[in-house]
């Protein structure tokens, strides 16, 4: 069975053409630039060598044609009509409080994706675009299944996604926690389980997603029941460009200091803070650790605090579960810095914690345990693929 997963953003459609029952991807590729000119296709099948396509893509749908011609070309193209493409995965960011897993899309589906526009202003509009584009481009009838980056999250109480503002305004806008990141929290921790031979039922984990965005997750049992990003993903952990959470009082008073909008100090929070705004060298970690080995005092201190408010949120959830069983690392960071995860769990040792310095040092992008044999918490590398999960979360669907 073949899913095509997509990721739609304003101006640009990836995608990953999956053969479910092997879990090879067949092809995947990206649409850029889509409506705001110079727009290319860059398709690279399996085993082949990448070919960009130059041509004007004045909206998604005419990117999504462009996709689905390219995986039907006579010359690289790895299926032989597009009737052989079963389902559609959309990763879409939020659904606000309505849906806990993924669901197949139909009008009550679109209509909750929309009446989410103003909670993933960003996102949710795109992620819309993308399903109708691939319903008015694919043969009638193929199905589109929804999968939700909040979904995981919905299983926290609400002492932990409410927060302490007038009730009117949970009431009025929705405003708690709704947590991100759920797909990769959902896939890492339900893996790590079958990884290590035990029930998730059985199991306290702590996930911690580590890349350009950073979350972590307290599954408790298979189920969230915390989560650090919030109504947006600029809470918890400082990211590449992201303040995390920081004190709510320091909003009006950098606007009224600099004369800035709510669109500027929105900007601000998201795009110029974090380990890059600290630094000034750099939101990429791997610049951050060559800055830091030449002598840059910024951009070790913009280590120590990722590595500090980790280790702070990993606390407060082995509290919020009443114990830990399992930290895993997960993304870009966690999957390939043996440094950043030694860090973390460095002086853990009072929560049954013990990294072993030889399994965890240069281990990158493989599952392993990185824990001594005697340590009570097994702490493991699980990478991620959130298109798989995705292929898998929609063919358990379709199926
Ligand atoms: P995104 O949130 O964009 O998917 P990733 O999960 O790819 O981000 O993570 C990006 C971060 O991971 C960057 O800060 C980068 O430095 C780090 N990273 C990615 N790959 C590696 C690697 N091979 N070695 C060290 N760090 C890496």
């Amino acid at each position: 069975m073949n899913i095509l997963v997509i990721n739609c953003g304003s101006s640009s459609a990836k995608f990953q053409l999956f053969d479910i029952d092997t879990g090879k991807v067949l092809a995947k590729g990206n649409a850029e630039r889509i409506g705001i000119g110079n727009s290319k296709l860059t398709y690279k099948p399996d085993g082949g060598e990448a070919v960009v396509i130059e041509q004007d893509m004045p909206d998604h749908k005419v990117a999504v044609k462009m996709i689905l011609d390219a995986l039907v070309n006579a010359e690289y193209g790895v299926i032989a009509s597009v009737d052989e493409i079963t389902a559609v995965g959309h990763r879409v960011l939020h659904a606000g409080k309505y849906y806990s897993e993924s669901v197949i899309v139909n009008d009550d589906v679109k209509r909750v994706i929309r009446e989410c526009f103003p909670l993933g202003p960003l996102h949710n509009p795109a992620n819309l675009i993308g399903i109708e584009a691939c319903e008015s481009v694919l043969p009638a009838g193929t199905p589109q299944v929804a999968v939700f980056d909040t979904a995981f999250h919905q299983t926290m109480p609400p002492k932990a996604f409410m927060y302490a503002l007038p009730y009117e305004y949970y009431e009025k806008y929705d405003i708690r926690r709704y947590g991100f990141h759920g797909t990769s929290h959902r896939y890492v921790s339900k893996r790590t389980a079958e990884f290590l031979g035990k029930d998730p039922k059985d199991l306290k984990i702590i996930t911690c997603h580590l890349g350009n965005g950073s979350s972590f997750a307290a599954v408790d049992g298979g189920k969230c029941v915390d989560t650090s990003m919030g109504l947006t993903p600029l809470a918890g952990i400082c990211m590449g460009t992201r303040t995390g959470d920081i004190d709510p009082a320091i909003v009006p008073f950098i606007m009224q200091k600099e004369g800035l909008t709510p669109e500027e100090m929105d900007t601000l929070l998201n795009k110029k803070s974090g380990v890059m705004g600290i630094s000034g060298v750099s939101s990429d970690f791997r610049d951050l650790a060559k800055a830091a080995g030449e002598g840059n005092e910024r951009a070790q201190l913009a280590l120590d605090m990722f590595a500090y408010q980790g280790k702070k949120i990993i606390g407060s959830f082995a509290a919020a579960m009443g114990g830990v069983d399992v930290i895993v690392f997960t993304a870009g960071i966690g999957e390939n810095t043996d440094t950043m995860r030694a860090a973390m769990t460095d002086d853990l040792e009072f929560l049954g914690v013990k990294v072993d310095p030889e399994l965890n040092m240069g281990l990158r992008g493989k599952e392993a345990v990185i824990s001594t044999a005697d340590s009570k918490v097994t702490v493991c590398v699980i990478p991620t693929n959130e298109e798989l999960a995705i292929a898998q979360e929609t063919e358990a669907l379709v199926r």
